[in-house]
């Protein structure tokens, strides 16, 4: 890459950490992934070839949770058929949810890790409206978009939301909703117990700290809504299940959870997803 001016590089610098999408298109910036020099117009700081690595899920998804064939095909014989459509993993086969089924854009790996960080602590609004796009080529997949009659997005906790500023999963559900044309309830839902400090480790800790953390907004009327619920990452599934929980448990009609990244099931349940 040609050397620049340092003060091109400060002033991209700056712009990109600025997060303005209409002078980063005037100005040289650097692909805040892989920091290739950024030759394309556009608002999100992140190249071609970038975006195009996300690792996107297709193919056979469990019918209910989402997950990709290969992470549940028991034993490792991949030289047998593949499970029809419709087909339950064998983890949705001894657990039920909150939400009736659970889509992703993408796996929780590669380059997708650090963008999701970029969205989750630079408060990257074009990134988060590029995901939006992705979730919405998602439900219309996944036909889902007929059958919902608002979106919401999964809620930080009070005080977790004054220290960032923000909310991530609205940076995603609110262009989301707007492109699916349906309502946007942004507290609807709100999250009565904060997420633990602790690094938890366990599955079981994990359903266990977020089970009842979420409840409805008093007043908010809920009664027979099909709802779209968003978050950032699915990891284990326990906090969807649990804001799901609350939305059904406050007589929602049903719940379809979307999110943008999920991390990949190991076959050893119960080893410990982060
Ligand atoms: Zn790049
Ligand atoms: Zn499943």
């Amino acid at each position: 890459m040609a050397a620049r001016p340092s003060f091109d590089r400060r002033v991209g610098a700056w712009l990109s950490g600025a997060g303005d999408a209409l002078v980063s298109v005037f100005f040289p910036a650097d692909c805040r992934l892989c920091k290739r020099l950024l030759i394309r117009a556009s608002a999100v700081p992140i190249c071609d070839q970038c975006l195009a690595s996300f690792p996107a899920l297709g193919g056979v998804l469990c019918g209910i949770c989402g997950q990709p064939q290969a992470t549940w095909s028991l034993g490792g014989h991949d030289s047998g058929p593949h499970p029809p459509e419709g087909v339950v993993c064998p983890q949705c086969q001894s657990r039920t949810y909150g939400f009736d089924r659970a889509r992703s854009y993408a796996l929780y790996k590669g380059t997708l890790v650090p963008a999701i960080m970029l969205l989750k602590f630079e408060r990257m609004e074009p990134l988060g409206r590029w995901f939006a796009d992705r979730l919405g080529e998602v439900a219309r997949r996944e036909a889902v978009a007929n059958d919902i009659d608002v979106v919401v997005p999964v809620p930080l906790h009070r005080q977790r939301q004054k220290e960032r500023g923000y909310n991530q999963a609205d940076l995603i559900a609110k262009p989301l909703a707007r492109k699916l044309g349906l309502p946007y309830r942004a507290v609807l839902l709100v999250r009565t117990k904060p997420r633990p400090d602790k690094h938890i480790l366990s599955l079981e800790e994990r359903w266990d700290s977020v089970r009842g953390a979420f409840a409805t907004r008093s007043g908010s009327k809920v009664d027979n809504l099909r709802v779209l619920l968003i978050d950032d990452v699915m990891t284990t599934g326990a906090t969807l299940d649990a804001a799901a929980k609350a939305l059904r448990g406050a007589g929602a009609k049903s719940v379809i959870g979307l999110t943008v990244a999920r991390a990949a099931r190991h076959p050893a349940v119960g080893s410990g997803e982060f």
